[in-house]
């Protein structure tokens, strides 16, 4: 799960983390009333769940809090698109106005689960900043890692590494053991998955600062953690995942054209593989799992439905535990409640598949079954290119 950046700078906050004084503004007056408090010199923030919204126009700088309101009308609504919202880019709802920091140099720490080390890692480096990504693509000897020893902990040695990798002054030194010690607890505490600070800034004040956070939870922590759960902001979400995620359909949604209904997380992938295989995208992943009935599949159908850029289905289920016939009672049920506009391939096999298929050709629906996987997805991505050329 994520959180917006004015939650993770709170829940820093209550760690000892020292983070800019910031009010959280819901209308222009609010930004004005906001950017007053601090002098009228203040930051405006959109919080909307995407990093880089510095460079798409998401953080401006106001040097009066008249300036404050109006960058706040404009922001207010605005869709920010970066490179990670996709085309649709994300509305904004919140503003976060901040207190104007002096920057002397901007850092980048981040703390994460290095799956690889099995172990917690930081990264850090003394790049920080909007550049984060080209530094470490261009320039990985600039982004030091330290890893922690879950027995130990983080020591003072850890901290005078990265210190001295990222030329942090001496006299920081202790602050700067200390922002990892709370970071760590704080990731702990909380069953974090990421903690990103982007950038920690050297203030003018020669203090440390952390001026981003980003934060993400392990979702399958949240039950044991109902106040990170309440953190949750639903209007950042996919209505789809959300929606999904009531019936416990297994769905992420993407950004290509054929829909997929498969059943099982390893078919679901090699069904999207093969579809990029012969030329076109999966506008989703959906495992429908194991033990769906009708009413999980019928609301299966009517996501991948409800998904304009969706141009064809492809449904992929090879019949063990779930059985055909269900899934073909699915489809005809939600055929029923919505009407199919666009071409649906159907691929069967396993277990009452011979009924599942007597389902289907006796609905009237115009479905087309395919003999195995590839013969599906090449049905199914010609019928796209086909309507795309239409
Ligand atoms: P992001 O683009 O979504 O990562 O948003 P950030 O919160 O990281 O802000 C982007 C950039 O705006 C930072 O790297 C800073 O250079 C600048 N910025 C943000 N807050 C302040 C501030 O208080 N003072 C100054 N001088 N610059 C700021
Ligand atoms: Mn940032």
């Amino acid at each position: 799960m994520n959180i917006h950046e004015y939650q993770a700078k709170e829940l820093l906050a209550a760690y000892g983390v020292p983070v800019p004084a910031g009010k959280l503004a819901l209308t222009p007056k609010e930004a004005y009333e906001a950017a007053k408090g601090f002098g009228g010199k203040a930051v405006v923030k959109a919080q909307a769940h995407c990093g880089g919204r510095g460079k798409a126009g998401g953080v401006k700088l106001a040097r009066t809090a008249e300036e404050a309101k109006e960058l706040a009308k404009k922001m207010i609504g605005m869709k920010l698109i970066t490179p990670q919202t996709g085309a649709d880019g994300k509305t904004v709802r919140k503003l976060y106005v901040t207190e104007m920091i002096g920057i002397k140099k901007e850092y980048y720490l981040s703390l994460l689960t290095d799956s690889a080390n099995a172990c917690l890692s930081f990264i850090a480096s003394s790049e920080g900043g909007t550049e984060i990504e080209k530094v470490s693509a261009e320039h990985p000897e600039k982004i030091a890692r330290e890893q922690v020893s879950a027995e130990v902990g983080v020591k003072g040695y850890t901290a005078r590494l990265l210190a001295k990798k990222i030329g942090l002054p001496e006299e920081n030194l202790r602050e700067f053991t200390q922002i990892l010690q709370k970071l760590y607890r704080c990731y702990l505490e909380n069953d974090c998955t990421l903690i990103e600070i982007n950038p920690l800034v050297l203030t003018d004040k020669e203090g440390l600062s952390a001026l981003d956070a980003k934060i993400t939870f392990d979702d399958n922590a949240l039950p044991r953690r109902p106040e990170i759960a309440a953190l949750r902001d639903e209007l950042e979400e996919d209505p789809k995942e959300i929606e999904a995620e009531k019936y416990g359909l297994n769905y992420i949604a993407l950004d290509g054209s054929i829909g997929c209904m498969v059943n099982g997380a390893g078919l679901a992938m090699a069904t999207m593989d093969i579809i990029k295989h012969f030329g076109a995208s999966p506008a989703n992943f959906l495992d429908v799992g194991g033990s769906a009935n009708e009413e999980k599949i019928t609301a299966a159908f009517g996501i991948l439905l409800s998904d304009r850029h969706v141009k064809a289905i492809l449904v992929n289920v090879f019949g063990g535990i779930m059985k055909c016939d269900i899934i073909a009672s699915g489809i005809v049920a939600a055929a029923k409640k919505t009407a199919i506009g666009v071409p649906v391939v159907v691929r069967l096999e396993g277990t009452n598949v011979e009924k599942g298929k007597e389902i289907l050709r006796e609905s009237g629906l115009s479905l087309i079954s395919a003999d195995d996987l590839g013969d599906a997805a090449r049905k199914c991505v010609a019928l796209v290119k086909a309507g795309e050329e239409a």
